[in-house]
This record gives structure tokens, sequence and C-alpha cells, in this order.
């Protein structure tokens, strides 16, 4: 069964949508490394709860934090834990928030201090494809639109491997709901889209090849070569046109301006001494 929603409900699902994005600006403000991700999970969860949510994501289907964290080649479903972030790792952090009934859903990779170029450049591609599909959501075009628009950007236009294990998502008064929403497929396939339903829109492309396996705790999700993967998730509401991201990086993307530029002036003060010479 696959929602229409009204213009009061999809309100209440952007509020919802803009609270996880807030959430995830305020894991950026702190991210450095030496970090745990366990510190960064217990941040979120404060921060939720200080908003008036609960963390969709605590203790859904048994899930025991209220943020999964994945570390560079994991996936999705990473475990807060006591690993401390290091200096060119990147960092998946994947969020939902509920509010007054409904849910928001949003995920963002983030580079930790100074991370190779060609893994940035994963992480700027597979920020892209989320608007690749979210320009598809529209009213009459169909999920595999949607689909193809990702596939096509991560897997043809430029050389990465398009995880299939996972898709995107209906959401609203449940976390997940119709329709499934693969990052991968065909024009014209699949569900017709119809304006007032909301989807979760997340690609997860790798680096390297597109196989992935689960770790022994049922849940960490991680790349079969060791290479890293990223991960951008949008709640997205279907329109006429085009579709409309319902949560927002901007302010993530601020703050991560932000924390750069306060950490290179630590480091212009702390260690341009050390270089003279
Ligand atoms: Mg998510
Ligand atoms: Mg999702």
């Amino acid at each position: 069964m696959i929602y229409i929603r009204s213009k009061e409900e999809i309100e209440i699902i952007r509020k919802s949508a803009l609270m996880v994005s807030a959430t995830l600006t305020e894991v950026a403000k702190l991210l450095r490394p030496g970090l745990t991700t366990l510190e960064i999970d217990k941040v979120a969860e404060q921060f939720i709860r200080d908003n008036g949510g609960i963390p969709s994501f605590k203790g859904y289907n048994g899930f025991p934090a209220s943020v999964c964290i994945s570390v560079n080649d994991v996936v999705v479903h990473g475990f807060p834990s006591k690993y401390e972030l290091k200096d060119g790792d990147i960092i998946t952090v994947d969020c939902g928030f509920y509010k007054n009934g409904y849910h928001g859903d949003s995920a963002y990779t983030f580079a930790v201090g100074d991370v190779k170029p060609e893994v940035l450049q994963l992480l700027k591609i597979t920020k892209e494809s989320v608007f690749k599909g979210v320009e598809q959501a529209c009213d009459n075009n169909r999920v595999g639109d949607v689909s193809y628009a990702i596939e096509h950007f991560t897997s043809k236009v430029h050389p990465y491997g398009v995880v299939r294990e996972l898709v995107g998502h209906g959401i609203g008064r449940d976390l997940h709901e119709d329709p499934q929403v693969p990052n991968y497929g065909r024009r014209g396939d699949g569900k017709r889209l119809k304006e007032g339903m909301v989807i979760a829109i997340e690609p997860m492309i790798n680096l390297g090849k597109k196989e992935v396996f689960t770790w022994d705790d049922g849940w960490t999700v991680a790349t079969k070569d060791g290479l890293p993967s990223a991960h951008f998730e949008h709640t997205t509401a279907v329109r006429k046109g085009k579709g409309e991201a319902l949560s927002s990086f901007a302010p993530i993307e601020a703050a991560e301006t932000a924390n750069a530029e306060l950490n290179s002036s630590y480091y212009s003060i702390v260690t341009a001494p050390v270089k003279v010479g």
C-alpha cells in the first residue's frame, strides 16, 4: 500500500526530516580524529530527545543505537562503538527522527581530516546522485525512473559499484513503507509515482565493486573488496515536474565548512612552526 499524504502530513514529515538534518549538523560540528562513534550516537540521541523527538532507529527490529554509523568499507547499519575516528576516515551517519506521528530519514557521509581525493570524489558523486533521483521523483514517473537515474550517473557516467541488496523506501507513519526504491533499474519500470507520495531516496555507492556482505552481528553491511562506500539520503516528496527534498544538506555543509576552517587554523598554529625549515 502506497500512501498519498495530505499537504499537512507532508509538512509534518518535512519537520521531522529537517530535524534529522539538524541532528546531522550537530554531528558535523564535532567530527574530528579521536572522537568515538559511540560519542556521536550519544550527542545525536540527546539532540533528538531535546527537540521532542524519538530516534526512529533505536530498537527498530532490535537495532541497538540511535543512529547507524558506518565507517570506510562499512556501507550501512554500522553499530556505534568505541572505535576512534582517524584522519582520512569517511563516516556515514544515518538518522531517523519521529515526532507527531511521522518519521524523517536522512543520511550523510562525512570526511574526517585529510581524505584521499578519489574517496572525496566518491562522496561528491554519491551526493549528486541523490539529486538525480530526487529530480525523477515526479508525478506520473515510475520508481524505475528514479532508480535508473541513480544507477546511470554512478555506474555509467562514473565508475562505481551500486549496492543492490539495500534500497530506498516509502516513509511516513512508518519508517519503512512501500514502495521499495532500488538504486538500479530500468526507466519506466515499477510502481507509478503520484504527487503526495513520500519516499526516501538513498544511494549506497561503492568505490570498487558492488558486492557486499553482512557481518556476524547480523546488521553491519560492508563491501566485499574492503574499499570505501558512501551513502546519502533525502526524504523526498513526489511533486509535479520534479521531486522535492524535504531534508536538507545545506546546514550540514555549512557546519562541515566551518569545522574544516576551525581545524585548518588549529593545524596552522600547532603544526606550522614544526614544518618550517
Ligand atoms: Mg536512513
Ligand atoms: Mg532510509
